[in-house]
């Protein structure tokens, strides 16, 4: 049983087929949307029979884009942790912070889910090549899902992005090149290249479904939390991908009858060195400038400009948001704290939401006793190249005094 329905601009509301390849909206190219017959779901579906399904985001596959289970290309994806983080609240006087920990996923980031969702509908749909620009860990996340499903890939990421991700995709045989610019000047020489060649444009929200991956972070949340939701959410955004799909699966959650209308405010966190959303939203705009001259240590939010503008500044409006940026130095000194405070070695995507969260507690935006949910959205381990650890080193005979017989 599926009960995915058509696709649906979010910008002019035209729709199309769901079983045609669709990248943008053909009348006004901006972003597609998954629409699904949720009135039949809320009949047909409940959400108690999700109890006994295995632990991947794939449990919810009835409202996910794959029409025939066979085509599904799965890692393992989703139903990450929500952790208690008692170590960070209490620092900040506050007693309920989670963090969803999807350094945990396939290839170690949270882009695992989009990816293992789009190539699955793309493999369903006949596609055979793909191209994707990425900042670094969507690439690793195509790559291992390309390998998986037998699929052409073509990457461009920029040549200082984080080793781990260069590794990946050399390991998974993806065509993989570096250019020396940004994600989205590798974006514009694929679209050229590809438009040729024929090959499928796999980027962020330029086609319906990585968006449907990501929305899973919607879906798991109230389930583990008993199908509540949290009062705050604070996110990293770059391309907005999963802010945008949360905010999805909120209104179709509550389209089928599974939580209430109450939502959690949605908080954006740029960094300082590249924070169109954070300016946008700051300046009351309904979409956002490119950023010039993108540098920030934190890859996954070195986007200048993202197609989904509008749709992440208004589910940050719509739920009474808002919107931060942090320095770089700041995110390293929360990675650092992090670990200590909770044993958590966060990517520096998801230490900003950290620094988001004092900057809400200083500015007197949470109460104490609200729920609020980090997102860790890739694991520290990625980025160790930004760690360069002083640990004293000697020969046996001569341990340091703090080992000393
Ligand atoms: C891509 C990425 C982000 C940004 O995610 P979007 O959904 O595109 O905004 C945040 N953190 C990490 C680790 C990423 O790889
Ligand atoms: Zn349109």
């Amino acid at each position: 049983m599926n009960f995915l329905h058509h696709l649906e601009c979010t910008a002019c509301g035209a729709t199309y087929s769901a079983d045609e390849i669709h990248t943008v909206c053909p009348a006004c190219g901006k972003v597609l949307y998954a629409r699904y017959d949720l009135d039949r779901a809320r009949g047909e579906f409940s959400r108690a029979t999700l109890a006994k399904r295995p632990a991947t985001m794939w449990r919810y596959h009835e409202l996910m884009p794959v029409r025939d289970e066979a085509n599904i290309v799965t890692l393992g994806e989703g139903m990450t942790p929500l952790l208690p983080m008692p170590g960070v609240g209490r620092r900040l006087g506050l007693t309920h912070v989670l963090c969803k920990e999807e350094g945990l996923n396939p290839t170690g980031s949270f882009k695992a889910r989009g990816l293992s969702a789009a190539i699955s509908k793309a493999k369903e749909l006949g596609v055979t090549t793909i191209a994707m620009p990425s900042a670094g860990n969507a690439a690793s996340a195509a790559a291992a899902y390309c390998a998986r499903a037998h699929l052409e890939l073509y990457l461009v990421m920029p040549v200082d992005a984080p080793h781990a991700n260069k590794a990946e995709c050399a390991a998974y045989g993806a065509h993989t090149y570096l250019i020396h610019g940004l994600i989205t000047d590798a974006g514009q020489v694929l679209r050229k290249a590809g438009a040729r060649r024929g090959w499928f444009d796999m980027s962020t929200l330029r086609e319906p479904y990585r968006a449907e991956g990501k929305k899973t972070l919607g879906y798991e949340l109230a389930e583990q939390l008993d199908w509540t939701l949290p009062d705050v959410i604070i996110y990293p955004t770059g391309g907005g991908t999963g802010i945008v799909g949360m905010w999805k699966a909120f209104a179709e959650m509550e389209a089928l009858g599974w939580i209430g209308s109450k939502r959690p405010r949605m908080v954006v966190v740029q960094a300082a060195g590249c924070a169109p959303m954070v300016r946008a939203y700051r300046e009351g705009k309904e979409q956002a400038e490119p950023w010039r001259d993108a540098q920030t240590i934190a890859a996954g939010l070195r986007v200048p400009q993202a197609i989904g503008d509008y749709l992440i500044l208004r589910a940050v409006r719509e739920s009474g948001g808002t919107a931060y940026s942090v320095t770089d130095e700041s995110i390293l000194g929360d990675m650092q704290e992090l670990a200590r405070e909770d044993g958590l070695f966060a990517c520096p995507e998801g230490a900003a939401t950290y620094g988001a969260l004092k900057a809400m507690v200083r500015d007197g935006l949470v109460r104490k006793d609200e729920r609020v949910v980090l997102f860790n959205t890739g694991a520290g381990l990625k980025y160790v190249d930004l760690i360069r650890p002083e640990l004293p080193e000697f020969k046996p005979a001569e341990p340091p005094a703090a080992l000393s017989a």
